[in-house]
């Protein structure tokens, strides 16, 4: 089995620490042996490199498949007709058998400002130096080989023992990793969190040391590596290292306040921990888990005698602001501090159904099962059973509405502004505005209400009473 072994591993690891990881193969797709095939009868090295590799091993689905390569873009593209080649940086689309792969040159150390768009591109001569540059060393792994040779594992440093250990290790020295690119650390605790893999400690304190590096991400990349940390099992772990590691002050200040704020929830926990325990019961939705991060970012500048007057207001405001500063799309912007804003109700079993029209109004249809989903998070970051407050009560009765298509919104009213201004005689503007709105309440209260002539009748009623109540003499 020596022989399968690339000649960096057997010279960095001896094959005595070869452990359970260190299979004769990895499981490798059809299309991606192609692919390495094509590449190596055209007399090219060509690897599967990086996190699909980790991913492979590990047996989870790598989210796409990554191959290197001692041929340039040029040479990629006459091997693969059916490539595009259109960046500057030594990547090659190639399509094949329905799928998109990535091919890209072996690269050197450069200096960049992301990863995957380095400033300037200097390709590399060798495997092992395209490793050199990655971040953790179960990143940091290649399987393949030059034309010729048999396949076999490349692993200078130490990947697969790492991956054992379910470790994440800096490649080298990780205060110049951390150094030449500062997104490597929200990497670590991202993929911490995705992998449920530990931060090796001499990793870890060098994140401690550099933390304050961060703040010249940009905030795009800092959202993709929060969404996807977001979206582990339990997003905890990953948001624990980066409040522990000092990266939490540096890229959400306002949530790290919220460690030794004392709540009177669960017995000897702060309003971080509530935090963390309510992302963590979240159901795997981006925007519910965003809400939940952020539901009470608010309290901190809320508080006044123990109390947190208004911290859904104020918290709706940050959290938008946070995500901004993200550059999140508007629309999760949006959404997320509807959320937030809303997260405070209070159902009672005698609401009539009337009110569960007007909180499905007041919500929206399409976030108002987000919003209890936001709640039930809360009461179990609280200590208390999801389910309190009635929440399946209300699921239910809620479904119900919208089972029977009832009259939510001006757009489902059995009239609309045109009808208004042809048969009442109303301009165009504010005070028909204001009528469809009082129409729409009307019937949201009585869906019985919602007829072409009955609403023409309320809305003559009510121009009548406003010119009363506005000329009472007349
Ligand atoms: P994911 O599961 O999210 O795809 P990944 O580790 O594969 O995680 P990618 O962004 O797909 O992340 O990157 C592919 C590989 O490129 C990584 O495994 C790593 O080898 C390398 N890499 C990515 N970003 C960096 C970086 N900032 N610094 C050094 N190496 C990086
Ligand atoms: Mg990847």
């Amino acid at each position: 089995m020596a022989t399968e072994l690339g000649p960096g591993l057997t010279r960095a690891h001896g094959a005595e620490s070869i452990g359970a990881l260190r299979g004769p193969r990895p499981q490798i797709p059809a299309p991606v042996e192609d692919l390495l095939a094509t590449l190596r009868r055209g007399g090219q090295a060509a690897y599967v490199v990086g996190g699909c590799l980790r991913d492979a091993l590990l047996g989870r689905e790598p989210a796409d498949w990554d191959l290197t390569t001692d041929a340039r873009p040029e040479r990629v593209q006459a091997l693969f007709p059916r490539s595009i080649y259109e960046n500057r940086f030594g990547t090659v689309v190639v399509r094949h058998d329905e799928a998109q792969y990535e091919i890209t040159a072996f690269r050197r150390d450069a200096s960049y400002s992301d990863f995957r768009h380095p400033d300037s591109v200097e390709f590399g001569d060798s495997i092992e130096q395209d490793l050199a540059r990655r971040d953790f060393t179960v990143n940091a792994m290649a399987w393949g080989g030059r034309p010729g040779e048999e396949a076999a594992f490349v692993d200078p440093h130490g990947g697969r023992d790492d991956l054992a250990r379910r470790l994440l290790r800096a490649v080298g020295d990780p205060d110049e990793r951390f150094g030449e690119d500062a997104l490597r650390m929200a990497r670590a605790v991202r993929l911490a969190a995705s992998l449920e893999f530990e931060i090796e400690p001499e990793t870890l304190a060098a994140i401690g040391r550099n933390a304050e590096l961060a703040r010249s991400l940009s905030g795009e990349r800092i959202c993709a590596e929060l969404l996807k940390l977001l979206a582990a099992r339990r997003p905890s772990v990953g948001l624990t290292l980066m409040a522990d590691s000092g990266l939490l002050a540096v890229i959400a200040p306002d949530l790290a306040r919220q460690r030794g704020l004392s709540q009177n929830k669960i017995g000897g926990e702060d309003l971080w921990d509530h935090t963390l325990r309510t992302v963590d019961a979240t159901p795997d939705r981006q925007v519910v888990r965003l809400a939940a991060l952020l539901h009470d970012v608010g309290k901190p500048d809320t508080l006044a005698d123990g109390h947190f007057h208004g911290h859904e207001a104020v918290g709706a405001r940050m959290a938008r602001d946070f995500l901004a500063g993200l550059h999140a799309t508007r629309v999760l912007q949006e959404r997320v501090a509807h959320l937030v804003f809303h997260h405070m109700f209070a159902y009672e079993s005698n609401w009539s159904d009337a009110a569960v029209r007007r909180f499905i109004r007041k919500v929206g249809p399409s976030a108002v099962h987000d919003l209890l989903a936001l709640r039930a998070a809360d009461n179990v970051g609280s200590g208390l059973p999801a389910d309190s407050g009635n929440l399946p009560e209300l699921a239910l009765r809620i479904d119900a509405q919208l089972a029977a298509s009832v009259v939510l919104g001006r757009g489902q009213l059995a009239v609309d502004g045109d009808d208004l201004m042809a048969e009442l005689g109303l301009p165009q503007g504010r005070l028909l505005g204001r009528l469809l709105d009082d129409l729409t309440e009307r019937v949201v209260a009585e869906p019985e209400l919602n007829d072409r002539a009955i609403l023409l009748d309320l809305a003559r009623q009510q121009m009548s009473d406003r010119r009363l109540s506005e000329n009472p003499n007349s």
